[in-house]
């Protein structure tokens, strides 16, 4: 309908784009030095990634929004993984294999001008076995005369190698193409084949926290199955745990029992490993060490979630250890430093001693519920209405931009659209945002706010 000045096509657009589920995840790996986080700066065409880093500057950023030809996806990036005491080998392997885990499609990256090593036979193997999709693409071919290196790449048996510079852009469009054939419009292994199965569960939060203390405590009062899913990793990745009376997915499991001891990149390989989980999962349990004072490292976990749009919820392990001044500051530290996720349900507890762990299970309810909310149109239309009314957007040149309606695009998480007279400041779509959740509730959820101005 056209309504106030939107017509039906527009309407219908907006809806779409705010709309779109969680978007499909694309893995860059190979060996160190391959030229990853150049292409990877090269297709996120942000001077933001990596490549200025110097050696033993740790990156926490790992995951990027990205977009080629009108279709959006999420870039894991791996460049920023060090070798570490296990090798060369080893950490390129660890790393593909947390990588490759958590993709719906791969872009390995070779160097064409050094040809397959070992290393990159290794990798190649992971990749056989996890039956991903993949792109090779045979980097550092600056011109012309690289292309037989390129093409000598077909030894690794992985289909075409797709001569690129990443460093100057030559051939990054056509390998992007057929990066966007492999790639599927959803991640399948979240959001397609899930439905119906048991719910996926990250539980993340900096090493030491009490990640697989807690998992054991829960996991050894009632285990149901074991090695379940063999994945590309030689132990198992995820782990079907009764909790409550319901069976639950906790994901990544290996990843959180793997005592690996790196000393560099370590902080890199947390990082990646969480992205994956909270990849893979729909709602993230965040660990946090309450007899520790919130640290960055937190704050980077917490924000990891809330942008993948996962439903959270935090629990504050070591209860146990809690004397009256810790509580104290504690308290003031939650509201000062994890001030972005207030909105999500919290459980206090102890992996030791196996304080509230039965609230666990109603606390992820509680954010599975508001992850899937969906508010319909004409309840949405009348608060809109009302605040407007109420509480209307302060008049900016002499005139007054307008809410004139709005409706939910999609859900997990929540996603709005509101179509306006004129631009809406930021101040007012929080304060909007505020009232979302207060009329609405949802409790544990990120929720997103779009807003389309009537040209
Ligand atoms: P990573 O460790 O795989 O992330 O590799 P980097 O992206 O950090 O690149 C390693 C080095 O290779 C840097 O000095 C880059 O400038 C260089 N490099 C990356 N891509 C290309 C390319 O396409 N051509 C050339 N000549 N050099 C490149
Ligand atoms: P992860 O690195 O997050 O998996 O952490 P761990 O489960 O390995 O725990 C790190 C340390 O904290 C270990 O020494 C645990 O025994 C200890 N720990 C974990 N949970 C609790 C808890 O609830 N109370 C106390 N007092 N110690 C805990």
């Amino acid at each position: 309908a056209a309504e106030e000045g939107f017509d039906a096509e527009e309407v219908e657009g907006a809806i779409e784009e705010a709309g779109h589920g969680p978007l499909p995840v694309l893995a860059v790996i190979g060996r160190p030095n391959v030229g990853k986080s150049t292409l990877v700066n090269r297709i996120i065409g942000r001077r933001e990634a990596v490549v200025e880093d110097r050696p033993g500057v740790t990156r926490d950023r790992v995951t990027y929004e990205a977009e080629w030809s009108g279709r959006r996806f999420k870039l894991v990036d791996t460049g920023g993984w060090e070798q570490d005491v296990l090798g060369i080998d080893a950490s390129v392997a660890a790393q593909a294999e947390y990588a490759i885990e958590a993709a719906d499609a791969v872009v390995f990256v070779v160097d064409a001008t050094v040809g397959a090593t070992d290393t990159d036979e290794a990798v190649v193997r992971l990749l056989r076995k996890a039956g991903k999709p993949v792109v090779l693409c045979a980097n550092k071919v600056d011109g012309p005369s690289g292309e037989a290196d390129a093409t000598a790449l077909w030894a690794l048996g992985l289909g075409e190698p797709h001569p690129v510079s990443a460093l100057h852009g030559r051939g990054t469009g056509d390998m992007l193409d057929a990066v966007l054939e492999a790639l599927p419009e959803a991640p399948a292994q979240t959001f397609g084949t899930a439905i119906g199965g048991p719910r996926r569960i990250a539980l993340i939060g900096r090493p030491n926290v009490g990640k697989s203390s807690l998992l054991n405590k829960v996991a050894n009062e009632d285990r149901v199955v074991v090695n379940e899913l063999a994945g590309t990793t030689r132990d198992p990745v995820d782990e079907l745990i009764e909790l409550g009376g319901i069976t639950w997915k906790f994901v990544d499991t290996a990843g959180i029992r793997k005592r690996v001891h790196l000393q560099q990149g370590a902080d890199y390989y947390a990082s990646l490993r969480t992205a994956a989980a909270v990849e893979k999962a729909e709602v993230a349990v965040i660990l946090i060490d309450s007899s520790e004072s919130i640290s960055v490292q937190d704050q980077r976990i917490v924000t990891m979630a809330v942008e993948a749009g996962r439903a959270i919820v935090v629990a504050y392990n070591k209860w146990d250890t809690l004397d009256e001044e810790r509580r104290y500051y504690l308290e003031r530290e939650i509201e000062t430093e994890l001030a972005q996720v207030a909105w999500a349900p919290r459980v206090n507890v102890s992996a030791t001693t196996g304080r509230h762990m039965e609230k666990l299970v109603p606390a992820i309810e509680t954010a599975l519920a508001g992850w899937e909310t969906r508010v319909p149109t004409g309840r949405l239309n009348a608060f809109l209405g009302e605040i407007v009314a109420a509480h209307p957007h302060p008049v900016r040149g002499g005139k007054q931009p307008r809410i004139l309606f709005g409706t939910q695009a999609g859900t997990k998480p929540p996603r709005f659209v509101f179509f306006a007279s004129g631009f809406i400041e930021a101040g007012y779509r929080r304060f909007l945002e505020r009232r979302l959740r207060e009329e609405f509730g949802f409790e544990g959820t990120p929720i997103h706010v779009s807003v389309r101005v009537r040209e």
